[in-house]
């Protein structure tokens, strides 16, 4: 029960990574927002599955990508645990073009989530952060790859960890460590959704582990940066991905 009387805030937490990431947390005993868009069925689903093992969790809907529900489900939180001890960034999107296929709706749908949501969130949570808390961004492998049709998504991620690094500098005067996780390639409904079924075994290939990654693989070494194990580890980015080049 390493995160014994913790109390962590997790973004789109009802389904793939961020759900196994809420359901990790709470096994080391933290006290878990399941924040969620628009699945409240499921989202419930993780409270249920985190309460029937002795846990607490609440599920609270906000779209991380509006300043308004941001600063609402902050509001609620606080209203119901009084304070934050961890947040992690995981609600994001993914979405392929080519530039001369860009436009404006894309690229603002990208980046108001995975970028201008992440950061005012992160700014409504360190305010009510306890000091010795923990950030941690989800990003993606896509950075350090050339990934044709990735440049909004991978820009948007490369902006993610150039925020860790930066608020990693602003917060340790606190005790808050920022990190990054990046994760590769890990079977979630947004896997399914962008990647084509016949890319994935030239995919699995080129991993020296030889699977797909899970939702669990991530999760777990995020438990472990939000354990005090990891306090010296600050301004890092993990890549979590069975050893892709
Ligand atoms: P996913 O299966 O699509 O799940 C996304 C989760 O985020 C859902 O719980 C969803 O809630 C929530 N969400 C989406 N938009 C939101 C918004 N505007 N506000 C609040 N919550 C929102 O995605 P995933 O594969 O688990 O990805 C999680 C993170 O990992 C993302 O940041 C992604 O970029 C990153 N990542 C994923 C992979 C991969 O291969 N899967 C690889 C690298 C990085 P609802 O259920 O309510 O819609």
């Amino acid at each position: 029960m390493r995160l014994a009387n913790k109390v962590a805030v997790v973004t789109g937490a009802s389904r793939g990574i961020g759900r196994a990431i809420a359901l990790r947390l709470a096994e080391d005993g933290a006290a878990v927002v399941v924040n969620y868009k628009n699945s409240g069925d499921a989202a419930q689903a993780v409270v249920q599955e985190i309460e029937s093992q002795g846990g607490r969790a609440v599920a609270l809907q906000a779209d991380v990508a509006n300043l308004s529900d941001v600063r609402r489900l902050f509001e609620e939180v606080e209203r119901t645990f009084a304070h934050i001890d961890i947040l992690v960034n995981n609600a994001g999107w993914a979405d392929f073009k080519p530039l001369e296929n860009i436009t404006e709706e894309h690229f603002d749908t990208l980046f108001n989530l995975n970028v201008r949501g992440l950061l005012f969130t992160t700014q409504e949570a360190v305010k009510r952060m306890n000091d010795q808390g923990r950030v941690i961004n989800i990003s993606s492998g896509i950075t350090r790859a050339n990934a044709a049709g990735g440049s909004v998504y991978s820009g948007s991620k490369a902006a993610v960890e150039a925020f860790t690094r930066c608020w990693a500098a602003e917060l340790g005067p606190r005790g808050i460590t920022v990190n990054t996780v990046s994760p590769g390639m890990t079977q979630t409904d947004l896997m399914t959704e962008v990647i084509p079924a016949e890319s994935l075994d030239a995919m699995i290939a080129q991993t020296p582990l030889g699977r797909l990654g899970q939702p669990a693989d991530i999760a777990d070494v995020v438990a472990f940066l939000c354990s005090d194990e990891a306090r010296w580890l600050t301004a890092q980015n993990l890549l979590v991905n069975g050893g892709v080049g």
